[in-house]
């Protein structure tokens, strides 16, 4: 397993930081040419550096929005003018964006949320499609436990209306795409320490809605405290590979039991 993707190129929006950093260096430790999609800040060129460093020229920094149409499509272009073509998509970037009593939430703020979550993941399907199409590919999109179920995540009502929405997404592109040998799976994480919670604003009502739990948010069985990012690259790699040439339009939680407290 450990060249797997050798003469592979994969596409990672939100590579900068948390699950898409994990993932991007596991993919490049692994063989892959790396795109790395993200807004550009230091976080992102560090990441590049860091992939270089592992293999000079196995990653590049691509300063993408992915809600934003004409870059996604832009990148893509450059990437394969670049490395030659696609072979794995990880559509992972997201924000928790704000927290809020839906009475309460601006709509903008909730079109925000669904902007980054939703149509940044159709954005980045729909620009490389084409270029999957060619040989066949994996896709691998980033929802979470909260795309199927709202414990304890008061105000998150925008971020698990996205999450829900990019699992019903990825069963549609599952079914759409076998044809063309394209598997797409989306993956659940549960509680995961990552810089997630700078992209998390509280409004002042939130605190009116938070109601008492048993089990604090980040609770899981399987282990002290929330998850750790490597571990989820190891279920993008496998989902990447070979080894998993039958699964298509699975959901797969990775949350440690926290979905089932
Ligand atoms: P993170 O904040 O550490 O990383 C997310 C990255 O996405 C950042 O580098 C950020 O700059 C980038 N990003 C944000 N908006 C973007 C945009 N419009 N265009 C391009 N890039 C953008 O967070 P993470 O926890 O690694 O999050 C990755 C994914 O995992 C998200 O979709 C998130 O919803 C999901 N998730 C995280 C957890 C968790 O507990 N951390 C749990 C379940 C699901």
């Amino acid at each position: 397993n450990t060249k797997r993707f050798v003469g592979q190129t994969a596409i990672i929006t939100g590579a900068g930081s948390g699950i898409g950093k994990a993932s991007a260096i596991k993919l490049a430790q692994q063989g892959a040419n790396v795109a790395l999609f993200d807004l550009l800040n230091d976080r992102t060129t560090d990441t590049e550096q860091e992939i270089n460093r592992i293999r000079e020229g196995a990653a590049r920094a691509f300063d993408v929005d992915t809600s934003n149409a004409e870059r996604v499509e832009k990148a893509v272009l450059e990437t394969v003018e670049l490395f030659g073509g696609v072979d794995i998509v990880f559509a992972n970037a997201g924000i928790n964006g704000v927290l809020s009593p839906i009475e309460e939430m601006d709509f903008e703020d909730w079109q925000q949320t669904l902007r980054v979550n939703l149509n940044g993941t159709f954005l980045t399907l729909k620009y490389t499609i084409p270029h999957l199409k060619k040989n066949g590919g994996s896709v691998i999109i980033t929802s979470s436990i909260n795309g199927n179920r709202t414990f304890s995540s008061f105000g998150m009502s925008a971020y698990s209306t996205s999450k829900a929405g990019q699992v019903a997404f990825t069963k549609m592109a599952a079914l759409e795409l076998a044809r063309y040998k394209i598997r797409v799976n989306v993956i659940c994480p549960g509680s995961i320490s990552t810089n997630i919670d700078q992209s998390t604003e509280k409004t002042e009502e939130l605190k009116d809605i938070i109601i008492p739990v048993q089990f604090p948010e980040g609770s899981q069985p399987l282990a002290d405290g929330p998850g750790d990012s490597r571990q989820v690259a190891d279920l993008v790699s496998f989902l990447a590979s070979k080894e998993a040439s039958h699964i298509t339009g699975a959901e797969i939680i990775i949350d440690g039991a926290e979905s089932l407290l």
